[in-house]
């Protein structure tokens, strides 16, 4: 639809590490629906991007609209740092992340950690944010580890947990930071459905993996990324399917 804000777009997004640029300018709009998949090299930039998207890191500049709204910043002696934190804790709320290393809190059962947010963030009764959460496990079929602590579950149940906690926030975009690359191979599998699924009931996602059949099957588009830069972006079939750059058609080659 014409008149649907645009979930999330970042302009030009910049950020160094004392005297190392590490984003050297980045653009980026994800429309209702999308699933934008980043890949490159380790150190490329993917995880300070999506980290300035919702301003777990502030950028140095670049400019931020969180469905259609801006993020308005102010200049101190530290630098450049969001006007209005409140304004900030909205947008995190409709920017659900989920990380590689799970992190579920440990002294908590699942439910509990699934619960902790829309009760304290949005004001949900425990009653509803309960049926809600429930709802969810049964989705990411973890009915059953509902009273569980994040130490006795697998990793592959802690991040279908993570995800559950992730959704029960009811998010406009999903960002996820390689959230398969922590966990045993055979627990990859579990984990990439529960996103599958989520990208073909039209969530909006951005995905940093290194997953090429998932990215290949369910990306709307594909970014590569090279020193804080994208070097190629297009939909699957280009950008994996016939690669123009030497670099990218290197990284995508097989390893061995
Ligand atoms: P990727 O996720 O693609 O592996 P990162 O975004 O984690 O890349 O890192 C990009 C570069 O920024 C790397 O060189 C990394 O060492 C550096 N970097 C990331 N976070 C910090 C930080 N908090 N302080 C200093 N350097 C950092
Ligand atoms: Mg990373």
């Amino acid at each position: 639809m014409a008149d649907t804000p645009t979930p999330l777009e970042v302009r030009n997004i910049k950020k160094r590490f004392g005297d190392t640029e590490v984003l050297k300018g980045l653009s980026l709009q994800a429309q209702k629906g999308d699933v934008i998949t980043l890949i490159g090299a380790s150190g490329s930039g993917k995880s300070t991007f999506l980290r300035c998207m919702n301003l777990l890191e502030q950028p140095d500049d670049g400019e931020l609209f969180v469905h259609g709204e801006r993020i308005a910043f102010k200049y101190t002696k530290h630098g450049r740092e969001p006007q209005d934190w409140k304004q900030v804790v909205r947008m995190r709320a409709k920017l659900s992340m989920v990380f590689q290393s799970f992190n579920l809190w440990a002294h908590m059962t699942l439910l509990e950690n699934i619960i902790e947010a829309p009760v304290h963030v949005l004001g949900k009764s425990k009653r509803e944010a309960t049926e809600h959460a429930m709802s969810l496990l049964e989705r990411v079929g973890l009915t059953h580890r509902a009273k569980a602590y994040p130490a006795q579950m697998s990793g592959g149940q802690q991040q279908r947990g993570a995800i559950a906690r992730a959704l029960a926030m009811d998010p406009e975009v999903m960002l996820f930071d390689e959230p398969t690359s922590a966990l045993d191979p055979e627990l990859v599998g579990d984990v990439l459905k529960v996103m599958r699924d989520l990208a073909n009931e039209g969530r909006t996602m951005i995905v940093v993996t290194h997953e090429m059949s998932f990215a290949r099957d369910v990306s709307s588009k594909v970014v590569y990324l090279h020193q804080g830069l994208v070097e190629e972006a297009g939909t699957p079939e280009e950008v994996l399917g016939n690669p123009q750059s030497p670099r990218l058609k290197q990284f995508l080659a097989p390893k061995y």
